[in-house]
C-alpha cells in the first residue's frame, strides 16, 4: 500500500512538473525558431548580433532548467524518524544566520514538552532553510522570522488526522495575493528575477510534509507577511541525539 502511494504521489508530482516545465521550454524554443527564422532574412550585421544574443541567453536558460528538472527528480526517498524538532533546527542558527541578512532574525518559539515527529532529518532542514530564504526575500527592509512549534492533538480534518505538531515560519513581509498563493506549490513558479528562484523551494516543502503523511498551510496578507505551517505527524519513538545534516560550509540558499 506504502508503495502504491509513494507512485501515486510520484505521479502526480511527475504531472505537476510537466506542465510547469513544458510552457517554459515552448516560449524558449519559440523565442529560438522565431529567431532562426527572422536570423535567415536579417542581413544588417548588428541586429543579426542581437538575435543570436537572444537565442543563446534561451538556451541557456533552457539548459539551466533542466539542471533543476534533474536535480528535483533525483530526490532520494525520504527516510523518516522521530526527530526532536526543537533541538534539530536549534542546531541550524548559524547557517540561518549565514543564509540571511543583518538586518533578518531569526526567533525561536518552541514549548518544552514539543512531541517528537516523524520525518526525515535532513530534508527537514532542508524545509527550513528554504521557508527561511523565501521569508528573507519577502522582508527587503529587514525584520523577525519566527519559527514556532506547536502540539495539536487528536486532529480531525480533511487531509490529516490524529496528533500533530505544527511547526510554523512567520514573516512580516510582502505577502501574497490569491493568484500568486494558488500557485506556489507548482513546481517552477516564481515570482523572482531569473537566477534569483528557480521556483522549486514551496514545491519541495508541499512534497515533504504530505510524504511525511502530513499536511501544509499557508496564510498570507498584502502588505502584512505570511505564515507557512507545517503539519507533521507525531511519532510514538523517542528522538535520537540530534545531528548536523547539512554540511555547514558547502550549504548554500538556494
Ligand atoms: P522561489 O523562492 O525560488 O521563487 P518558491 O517555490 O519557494 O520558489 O516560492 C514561489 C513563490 O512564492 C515566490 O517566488 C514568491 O512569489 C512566493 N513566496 C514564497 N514564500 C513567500 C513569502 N514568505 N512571502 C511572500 N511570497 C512568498
Amino acid at each position: 500500500v506504502e508503495e502504491t502511494l509513494r507512485q501515486a504521489q510520484k505521479i502526480e508530482a511527475i504531472g505537476q512538473l510537466t506542465g510547469g516545465v513544458a510552457h517554459d521550454f515552448n516560449n524558449l524554443l519559440m523565442v529560438i525558431s522565431g529567431g532562426l527564422d527572422m536570423l535567415d532574412r536579417q542581413t544588417d550585421p548588428n541586429r543579426r548580433r542581437r538575435l543570436m544574443d537572444g537565442m543563446t541567453q534561451a538556451a541557456q536558460r533552457g539548459a539551466s532548467l533542466t539542471r533543476q528538472l534533474l536535480a528535483f527528480s533525483r530526490r532520494q526517498t525520504l527516510r523518516p524518524e522521530a526527530v526532536d524538532v526543537a533541538m534539530q533546527i536549534g542546531g541550524m542558527r548559524e547557517l540561518l544566520d549565514r543564509s540571511l541578512r543583518g538586518d533578518v532574525h531569526v526567533q525561536f518559539d518552541f514549548p518544552d514538552q514539543l512531541w517528537p515527529v516523524e520525518v526525515d532529518p535532513g530534508e527537514l532542514e532542508l524545509v527550513i532553510l528554504n521557508l527561511a530564504v523565501n521569508a528573507r526575500d519577502a522582508m527587503p527592509n529587514g525584520g523577525t522570522i519566527v519559527v514556532r512549534g506547536e502540539n495539536l492533538p487528536d486532529l480531525d480534518e480533511e487531509d490529516i488526522s490524529g496528533d500533530f505538531v505544527r511547526l510554523s515560519v512567520v514573516d512580516t513581509g510582502v505577502g501574497m495575493s490569491p493568484e500568486i498563493l494558488s500557485r506556489v506549490f507548482e513546481p517552477f513558479f516564481t515570482t523572482k528575477e531569473v537566477g534569483k528562484g528557480s521556483g522549486l523551494g514551496l514545491a519541495q516543502v508541499h512534497g515533504f510534509a504530505t510524504q511525511s503523511r502530513g499536511a501544509v498551510r499557508i496564510k498570507s496578507q498584502i502588505g502584512r507577511g505570511t505564515s507557512i505551517e507545517l503539519y507533521l505527524p507525531r511519532s510514538k519513538d523517542l528522538p535520537s541525539e540530534h545531528r548536523h545534516l547539512i554540511d555547514f560550509n558547502k550549504a548554500r540558499p538556494k
